[in-house]
Protein backbone atom coordinates (compact mmCIF):
# COMPACT_ATOMS: atom_id res chain seq x y z
CA UNK A 1 0.00 0.00 0.00
CA UNK A 2 1.26 3.50 -1.15
CA UNK A 3 1.63 5.50 2.13
CA UNK A 4 1.07 9.62 1.79
CA UNK A 5 3.63 11.16 3.34
CA UNK A 6 3.47 14.62 5.12
CA UNK A 7 6.48 17.07 5.22
CA UNK A 8 6.78 17.72 8.44
CA UNK A 9 7.09 14.90 10.41
CA UNK A 10 9.22 12.86 8.21
CA UNK A 11 8.15 9.44 7.60
CA UNK A 12 9.91 6.80 6.05
CA UNK A 13 8.32 3.59 4.70
CA UNK A 14 9.70 -0.30 5.44
CA UNK A 15 12.71 0.59 7.45
CA UNK A 16 14.77 -2.01 8.60
CA UNK A 17 14.85 -1.79 12.94
CA UNK A 18 17.72 -4.12 13.42
CA UNK A 19 19.71 -1.15 12.83
CA UNK A 20 18.47 0.58 15.88
CA UNK A 21 18.73 -2.68 17.92
CA UNK A 22 21.76 -3.26 20.51
CA UNK A 23 20.54 -7.41 19.57
CA UNK A 24 20.95 -6.19 15.57
CA UNK A 25 18.02 -8.81 15.40
CA UNK A 26 14.58 -7.09 14.18
CA UNK A 27 12.37 -6.80 10.93
CA UNK A 28 11.26 -3.75 9.25
CA UNK A 29 8.76 -0.97 10.62
CA UNK A 30 6.30 -0.44 8.43
CA UNK A 31 6.75 3.27 8.77
CA UNK A 32 9.77 4.64 11.01
CA UNK A 33 9.47 8.60 12.34
CA UNK A 34 12.21 10.52 14.46
CA UNK A 35 10.86 13.63 16.14
CA UNK A 36 13.03 15.70 16.92
CA UNK A 37 10.81 18.37 18.75
CA UNK A 38 7.42 17.86 21.32
CA UNK A 39 5.93 19.36 18.45
CA UNK A 40 6.56 16.58 16.18
CA UNK A 41 6.27 14.02 18.58
CA UNK A 42 2.29 15.44 18.75
CA UNK A 43 2.03 15.23 14.98
CA UNK A 44 3.51 12.00 14.61
CA UNK A 45 1.29 10.57 17.46
CA UNK A 46 -1.76 11.94 15.86
CA UNK A 47 -1.00 11.15 12.59
CA UNK A 48 -0.66 7.33 13.84
CA UNK A 49 -3.75 7.50 15.02
CA UNK A 50 -5.84 8.99 12.40
CA UNK A 51 -4.69 5.95 10.37
CA UNK A 52 -5.51 3.64 12.54
CA UNK A 53 -1.13 2.84 12.78
CA UNK A 54 -0.29 0.96 16.17
CA UNK A 55 2.41 3.11 17.75
CA UNK A 56 5.54 1.76 19.32
CA UNK A 57 7.82 4.43 21.07
CA UNK A 58 11.71 3.57 20.38
CA UNK A 59 14.26 4.92 22.74
CA UNK A 60 17.72 3.47 22.36
CA UNK A 61 17.12 0.22 21.31
CA UNK A 62 19.43 -1.39 24.06
CA UNK A 63 16.14 -3.68 25.97
CA UNK A 64 14.26 -5.04 22.86
CA UNK A 65 13.79 -8.11 21.24
CA UNK A 66 12.68 -7.31 17.74
CA UNK A 67 10.60 -10.04 15.87
CA UNK A 68 12.48 -10.93 12.58
CA UNK A 69 8.75 -9.78 11.16
CA UNK A 70 9.13 -6.72 12.01
CA UNK A 71 6.76 -3.79 13.15
CA UNK A 72 3.28 -3.35 11.42
CA UNK A 73 2.61 0.28 12.21
CA UNK A 74 4.47 3.62 13.38
CA UNK A 75 7.97 3.00 15.27
CA UNK A 76 8.52 6.86 16.38
CA UNK A 77 11.28 7.32 17.95
CA UNK A 78 11.12 11.12 20.45
CA UNK A 79 14.68 12.03 20.13
CA UNK A 80 14.32 15.49 22.28
CA UNK A 81 17.74 16.22 23.04
CA UNK A 82 16.96 18.78 26.45
CA UNK A 83 19.85 19.32 28.77
CA UNK A 84 19.36 22.12 31.25
CA UNK A 85 20.70 22.94 34.06
CA UNK A 86 19.57 25.25 36.54
CA UNK A 87 21.82 24.97 39.52
CA UNK A 88 21.77 21.35 40.99
CA UNK A 89 18.29 20.56 38.61
CA UNK A 90 19.04 18.95 35.28
CA UNK A 91 16.03 18.41 33.09
CA UNK A 92 17.00 16.38 29.98
CA UNK A 93 15.06 15.28 26.94
CA UNK A 94 14.01 11.83 27.16
CA UNK A 95 16.25 10.87 23.33
CA UNK A 96 19.22 11.75 25.38
CA UNK A 97 21.91 8.71 26.17
CA UNK A 98 22.53 8.21 29.87
CA UNK A 99 26.58 8.27 28.89
CA UNK A 100 26.00 11.68 27.37
CA UNK A 101 23.73 12.84 30.44
CA UNK A 102 26.57 11.58 32.65
CA UNK A 103 29.19 13.22 31.03
CA UNK A 104 27.43 16.86 31.48
CA UNK A 105 27.42 15.84 35.01
CA UNK A 106 30.54 14.96 35.59
CA UNK A 107 31.71 18.12 33.57
CA UNK A 108 29.27 20.45 35.90
CA UNK A 109 30.51 18.11 39.43
CA UNK A 110 26.84 17.27 39.52
CA UNK A 111 26.77 13.75 41.84
CA UNK A 112 24.30 11.36 42.13
CA UNK A 113 23.76 9.34 38.87
CA UNK A 114 27.16 8.18 38.97
CA UNK A 115 25.82 4.33 39.56
CA UNK A 116 24.38 4.20 35.45
CA UNK A 117 27.99 4.23 34.31
CA UNK A 118 27.80 1.81 31.52
CA UNK A 119 23.97 1.72 31.38
CA UNK A 120 23.27 2.03 27.74
CA UNK A 121 20.32 3.84 25.89
CA UNK A 122 18.60 6.43 26.74
CA UNK A 123 17.11 8.69 29.55
CA UNK A 124 13.24 8.18 28.20
CA UNK A 125 13.92 4.15 28.36
CA UNK A 126 15.88 4.44 31.49
CA UNK A 127 13.07 6.17 33.46
CA UNK A 128 10.05 4.28 31.79
CA UNK A 129 12.18 1.24 33.00
CA UNK A 130 13.32 2.93 36.06
CA UNK A 131 16.48 1.32 35.55
CA UNK A 132 18.96 0.64 37.99
CA UNK A 133 22.12 -0.64 38.64
CA UNK A 134 24.85 -0.89 41.48
CA UNK A 135 22.01 0.02 44.36
CA UNK A 136 20.54 2.58 42.43
CA UNK A 137 17.73 3.80 40.61
CA UNK A 138 16.37 6.16 38.60
CA UNK A 139 13.52 6.61 40.71
CA UNK A 140 16.64 8.32 43.35
CA UNK A 141 17.32 11.10 41.69
CA UNK A 142 14.51 11.77 39.14
CA UNK A 143 11.58 14.70 40.44
CA UNK A 144 9.68 15.35 37.71
CA UNK A 145 8.36 13.64 34.71
CA UNK A 146 6.81 15.46 31.48
CA UNK A 147 5.04 13.03 29.03
CA UNK A 148 2.59 12.97 26.51
CA UNK A 149 -0.95 10.88 26.12
CA UNK A 150 -1.69 9.66 22.90
CA UNK A 151 -5.24 9.74 23.53
CA UNK A 152 -5.31 12.62 24.60
CA UNK A 153 -2.13 14.42 23.12
CA UNK A 154 -1.93 16.24 26.17
CA UNK A 155 0.91 16.71 28.25
CA UNK A 156 1.17 15.89 32.24
CA UNK A 157 3.74 17.04 34.27
CA UNK A 158 4.22 13.98 37.34
CA UNK A 159 6.00 14.58 40.24
CA UNK A 160 8.38 11.63 41.17
CA UNK A 161 5.56 10.00 44.16
CA UNK A 162 3.06 10.09 40.88
CA UNK A 163 5.58 8.02 38.93
CA UNK A 164 4.99 4.87 40.35
CA UNK A 165 8.54 3.39 40.50
CA UNK A 166 9.46 0.38 41.68
CA UNK A 167 11.75 -2.74 40.73
CA UNK A 168 12.33 -1.70 36.71
CA UNK A 169 8.69 -0.60 36.58
CA UNK A 170 7.10 2.76 36.62
CA UNK A 171 3.20 4.71 35.93
CA UNK A 172 5.00 4.81 32.43
CA UNK A 173 5.54 1.41 32.06
CA UNK A 174 2.03 0.56 33.32
CA UNK A 175 0.75 3.03 31.19
CA UNK A 176 1.76 2.66 27.37
CA UNK A 177 -0.20 5.52 26.19
CA UNK A 178 2.67 8.25 27.69
CA UNK A 179 5.58 8.84 25.99
CA UNK A 180 7.81 10.60 28.22
CA UNK A 181 9.49 13.79 26.99
CA UNK A 182 11.94 14.75 29.93
CA UNK A 183 13.10 14.00 33.49
CA UNK A 184 14.27 16.44 35.55
CA UNK A 185 16.80 15.03 38.14
CA UNK A 186 18.22 16.55 41.34
CA UNK A 187 21.45 15.96 42.11
CA UNK A 188 24.03 17.26 44.69
CA UNK A 189 27.55 18.72 44.09
CA UNK A 190 30.32 16.75 44.33
CA UNK A 191 33.66 16.44 43.26
CA UNK A 192 34.59 16.21 39.72
CA UNK A 193 37.21 13.85 39.90
CA UNK A 194 35.40 11.57 42.54
CA UNK A 195 32.40 11.63 40.28
CA UNK A 196 34.72 10.61 36.84
CA UNK A 197 36.27 7.83 39.00
CA UNK A 198 32.76 6.10 40.36
CA UNK A 199 31.33 6.19 36.54
CA UNK A 200 34.99 4.58 34.69
CA UNK A 201 34.69 2.33 37.98
CA UNK A 202 31.46 1.03 36.65
CA UNK A 203 32.07 1.04 33.41
CA UNK A 204 35.04 -1.05 33.89
CA UNK A 205 33.14 -3.85 36.13
CA UNK A 206 30.46 -4.22 33.45
CA UNK A 207 33.42 -4.77 30.79
CA UNK A 208 34.54 -7.01 33.02
CA UNK A 209 31.57 -9.07 34.35
CA UNK A 210 29.12 -8.95 31.16
CA UNK A 211 29.79 -10.39 27.16
CA UNK A 212 29.88 -7.11 25.85
CA UNK A 213 31.93 -8.55 23.32
CA UNK A 214 28.70 -9.62 21.49
CA UNK A 215 25.15 -8.30 20.27
CA UNK A 216 23.14 -7.96 23.64
CA UNK A 217 20.47 -6.67 25.25
CA UNK A 218 21.30 -6.91 28.95
CA UNK A 219 19.75 -9.16 31.28
CA UNK A 220 17.01 -11.19 30.29
CA UNK A 221 15.20 -11.97 33.51
CA UNK A 222 14.81 -9.65 36.48
CA UNK A 223 16.58 -11.29 39.46
CA UNK A 224 14.45 -13.16 42.11
CA UNK A 225 12.62 -11.88 44.53
CA UNK A 226 13.72 -13.58 48.10
CA UNK A 227 10.28 -14.11 48.93
CA UNK A 228 9.60 -15.64 45.77
CA UNK A 229 11.41 -18.75 46.20
CA UNK A 230 10.80 -22.24 48.17
CA UNK A 231 12.78 -22.53 51.33
CA UNK A 232 14.82 -25.19 49.93
CA UNK A 233 16.04 -22.90 47.08
CA UNK A 234 16.81 -20.03 49.63
CA UNK A 235 18.60 -22.63 51.34
CA UNK A 236 21.03 -23.24 48.57
CA UNK A 237 21.46 -19.84 47.58
CA UNK A 238 22.11 -18.16 50.97
CA UNK A 239 25.86 -17.07 49.71
CA UNK A 240 24.89 -15.56 46.49
CA UNK A 241 21.54 -13.22 47.86
CA UNK A 242 22.08 -9.60 47.52
CA UNK A 243 20.30 -6.54 47.51
CA UNK A 244 19.39 -4.89 44.32
CA UNK A 245 17.80 -3.31 45.87
CA UNK A 246 15.33 -5.44 48.13
CA UNK A 247 16.86 -9.19 48.67
CA UNK A 248 16.74 -10.93 46.11
CA UNK A 249 18.79 -14.53 44.27
CA UNK A 250 20.58 -13.23 41.27
CA UNK A 251 19.12 -15.15 38.29
CA UNK A 252 22.45 -15.85 36.83
CA UNK A 253 23.49 -18.30 39.01
CA UNK A 254 20.47 -19.84 39.00
CA UNK A 255 20.63 -20.27 35.29
CA UNK A 256 24.51 -21.45 36.02
CA UNK A 257 23.46 -24.22 38.49
CA UNK A 258 20.84 -25.61 36.00
CA UNK A 259 23.59 -26.25 33.81
CA UNK A 260 22.43 -23.60 31.22
CA UNK A 261 25.66 -21.80 30.46
CA UNK A 262 26.81 -21.80 26.67
CA UNK A 263 23.42 -23.34 25.99
CA UNK A 264 23.07 -22.64 22.11
CA UNK A 265 20.15 -22.23 19.76
CA UNK A 266 20.58 -21.06 16.10
CA UNK A 267 22.98 -18.20 16.32
CA UNK A 268 22.02 -17.56 20.12
CA UNK A 269 23.43 -18.80 23.07
CA UNK A 270 23.19 -18.10 26.99
CA UNK A 271 26.68 -16.57 27.60
CA UNK A 272 28.69 -18.82 29.36
CA UNK A 273 30.66 -15.59 31.09
CA UNK A 274 27.04 -14.51 32.19
CA UNK A 275 24.09 -16.52 31.65
CA UNK A 276 21.46 -13.77 32.32
CA UNK A 277 22.74 -12.80 29.03
CA UNK A 278 21.49 -14.02 25.53
CA UNK A 279 24.19 -13.04 23.02
CA UNK A 280 23.64 -13.14 19.58
CA UNK A 281 26.83 -15.04 18.23
CA UNK A 282 25.85 -15.46 14.36
CA UNK A 283 22.90 -13.88 13.25
CA UNK A 284 20.23 -15.03 15.49
CA UNK A 285 16.75 -14.61 14.66
CA UNK A 286 14.14 -13.99 17.55
CA UNK A 287 12.72 -17.21 16.88
CA UNK A 288 16.47 -18.11 18.64
CA UNK A 289 16.26 -15.89 21.52
CA UNK A 290 12.76 -17.02 21.95
CA UNK A 291 13.32 -20.28 21.68
CA UNK A 292 16.00 -19.92 24.36
CA UNK A 293 14.62 -17.90 26.68
CA UNK A 294 11.25 -20.47 27.13
CA UNK A 295 13.69 -23.26 27.88
CA UNK A 296 15.29 -20.99 30.27
CA UNK A 297 12.33 -20.59 32.17
CA UNK A 298 10.87 -23.94 31.81
CA UNK A 299 14.34 -25.71 33.11
CA UNK A 300 14.31 -23.34 36.16
CA UNK A 301 10.38 -23.74 37.09
CA UNK A 302 11.19 -27.63 36.66
CA UNK A 303 14.60 -27.67 38.84
CA UNK A 304 14.26 -24.90 41.55
CA UNK A 305 10.39 -24.15 41.61
CA UNK A 306 10.92 -20.51 40.22
CA UNK A 307 9.11 -18.66 37.87
CA UNK A 308 11.56 -16.22 35.94
CA UNK A 309 9.93 -13.16 34.47
CA UNK A 310 11.86 -11.39 31.46
CA UNK A 311 13.62 -7.59 32.18
CA UNK A 312 13.62 -7.18 28.09
CA UNK A 313 10.60 -5.95 26.14
CA UNK A 314 9.18 -7.76 22.92
CA UNK A 315 8.48 -5.88 20.33
CA UNK A 316 6.16 -8.41 17.82
CA UNK A 317 5.07 -7.94 14.11
CA UNK A 318 1.62 -8.06 13.95
C1 LIG B 1 24.98 -4.29 28.08
C2 LIG B 1 23.68 -3.88 28.74
C3 LIG B 1 23.65 -3.66 30.10
C4 LIG B 1 22.46 -3.25 30.73
N1 LIG B 1 22.47 -3.02 32.05
C5 LIG B 1 21.35 -2.61 32.68
C6 LIG B 1 21.36 -2.33 34.08
O1 LIG B 1 22.37 -2.41 34.75
N2 LIG B 1 20.19 -1.92 34.65
C7 LIG B 1 19.04 -1.78 33.92
O2 LIG B 1 18.02 -1.39 34.49
N3 LIG B 1 19.01 -2.05 32.59
C8 LIG B 1 20.12 -2.45 31.96
N4 LIG B 1 20.10 -2.73 30.61
C9 LIG B 1 18.85 -2.66 29.86
C10 LIG B 1 18.64 -1.32 29.13
O3 LIG B 1 19.87 -0.71 28.83
C11 LIG B 1 17.85 -0.36 29.97
O4 LIG B 1 16.60 -0.93 30.26
C12 LIG B 1 17.67 0.99 29.27
O5 LIG B 1 17.21 1.90 30.23
C13 LIG B 1 16.69 0.95 28.10
O6 LIG B 1 16.72 2.21 27.45
P1 LIG B 1 16.54 2.36 25.88
O7 LIG B 1 16.55 3.81 25.58
O8 LIG B 1 17.53 1.54 25.15
O9 LIG B 1 15.08 1.79 25.67
P2 LIG B 1 14.54 0.84 24.50
O10 LIG B 1 15.23 -0.47 24.59
O11 LIG B 1 14.53 1.54 23.21
O12 LIG B 1 13.03 0.67 25.00
C14 LIG B 1 12.72 0.00 26.19
C15 LIG B 1 11.24 0.27 26.51
O13 LIG B 1 11.10 1.64 26.86
C16 LIG B 1 10.13 2.26 26.03
N5 LIG B 1 10.54 3.65 25.81
C17 LIG B 1 11.72 4.10 25.30
N6 LIG B 1 11.74 5.44 25.29
C18 LIG B 1 10.55 5.84 25.79
C19 LIG B 1 9.94 7.12 26.00
N7 LIG B 1 10.56 8.26 25.71
N8 LIG B 1 8.69 7.15 26.53
C20 LIG B 1 8.03 6.02 26.83
N9 LIG B 1 8.54 4.78 26.63
C21 LIG B 1 9.79 4.71 26.13
C22 LIG B 1 10.08 1.43 24.76
O14 LIG B 1 8.81 1.55 24.12
C23 LIG B 1 10.32 0.03 25.32
O15 LIG B 1 9.12 -0.53 25.77
C24 LIG B 1 21.28 -3.11 29.96
C25 LIG B 1 21.32 -3.34 28.57
C26 LIG B 1 22.51 -3.71 27.97
C27 LIG B 1 22.53 -3.92 26.47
Amino acid sequence: MEIEVSRQPQYQENVPLAQFASYRIGGPARVYCEAKSVETVREAVAEARGRGWRLFVLGGGTNLLIDDHGFDGLVLRPNLRVLEAESARVKVGAGMLVAELLEFLAERRLAGLEWAGGLPGTVGGAVRGNAGAFGGEIKDTAVEVVSLNTETLELTSRANAECGFGYRNSFFKQHPAEIILTTTFALREGDAAEIARVIEERKEYRRRRHPLEYPNIGSIFKNVDLKRVPDAVRELCAHVIKVDPFPVIPTAFLLSEAGLKGLRRGGAMISPKHPNFIVNIDHAGSGDVRGLVAEAKQTILDRFGVELEEEIQYVNGL
